[in-house]
């Protein structure tokens, strides 16, 4: 059996697949807040509690544990690496979990995970270069080539969170949006749902999650369709670089935003807009196995057409 976790901003979700792929058991838990102990103990207590669950119905273990994470594994150093849950940056994430649960413990990206999960039975099955952009607590993304990840030497490649919002306007440039990483402007502080909220809060002085900010639109407020507005303008053009840059067959979402139907609606307009084309048909679609993309990828990290370690 593989066990596969997705470890996110908000939730800890794993996932047990048999050798078929299905699915054999599933739980999610709160990710825990502020310490980076509290996240491995609680990454070992939810694998000990599917292994307990499998165990009761007649699958001993012990079973195979892959992991997708927000950032990655240093190849240098073996640490944890550019994640957005800063508390993980710096620590030995691989070595104390592998410890815990005395067995090798694979990880990968997250966003990759998602970008092979799609490209191999999901949204963008079938295509030959998949771009998975995660627009959640954080935003990252993933290129699935042929149904693999590619992640190039220094393990960043989809990193688009990171890039700069492209084509900025005046008011934009003024903003005060320093990124965790100590870079001005990234993508992830304008595309993430986190980014939406803060922009929300800072045009309005009220501080609402993205749910109620995107209720508050269909009800008919102002403020709250200017906010998506602004949203959908910037998602596309930092959509529109990556189409410059790549030109993939298929773009997926994951992550909280990428549930709001009207953005497959609105998004294309803005991309065809900004890309260097005179027509801009590539499918965006959000990622068919939804939130579940990422333990599946996770847990195909041992076995077949895995995201790569
Ligand atoms: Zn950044």
């Amino acid at each position: 059996m593989r066990l596969g976790v997705d470890l996110g901003g908000t939730k800890i979700e794993i996932i047990a697949l048999d050798d078929g792929g299905a699915e054999r058991f599933r739980h999610r838990i709160a990710t825990p807040r502020g310490s980076y102990r509290d996240i491995v103990e609680a990454l070992a207590a939810i694998v000990r509690e599917a292994e307990a669950a499998l165990a009761a119905q007649n699958n001993a273990g012990p079973h195979s544990v892959g992991i997708g994470i927000p950032g990655a594994i240093s190849l240098r150093s073996g640490l944890a690496i550019n994640s957005n849950s800063t508390e993980m940056n710096g620590q030995p994430l691989k070595q104390d979990l592998e410890g815990l649960l005395a067995r090798e413990v694979r990880f990968a990206n997250d966003a990759n995970c998602l970008a092979v999960s799609e490209a191999v039975d999901g949204a963008g099955a079938g295509a030959r270069l998949v771009f998975a952009g995660i627009i959640g607590t954080g935003a990252g993304a993933g290129i699935a080539i042929d149904g693999k990840a590619w992640d190039g030497p220094q393990r960043i490649a989809g990193e688009w969170g990171h890039n700069p919002l492209p084509w900025m306007t005046a008011e934009e440039f003024a903003l005060d949006t320093r990124c965790w990483c100590g870079r001005p402007h990234c993508n992830e502080t304008y595309v993430s749902g986190t980014g939406f909220q803060d922009d929300f809060r800072r045009a309005t002085g009220r501080s609402l999650v993205g749910r109620e900010i995107i209720a508050e639109m269909i009800a008919g407020n102002a403020e709250a369709d200017a906010a998506f507005a602004r949203y959908v303008s910037r998602l596309g053009r930092a959509i529109a670089h990556v189409v410059n840059l790549l030109d993939p067959d298929v773009i997926v979402l994951g992550g909280g935003m990428s549930r709001i139907g009207v953005l497959y609606e609105r998004l294309p307009a803005v991309v065809a807009r900004w890309a260097f084309t005179d027509h801009f048909t590539t499918p965006i679609r959000p990622a068919l196995h939804g939130d579940s993309s990422g333990v599946r990828g996770a847990a195909w990290l041992w076995g077949k057409a895995g995201c790569s370690p």
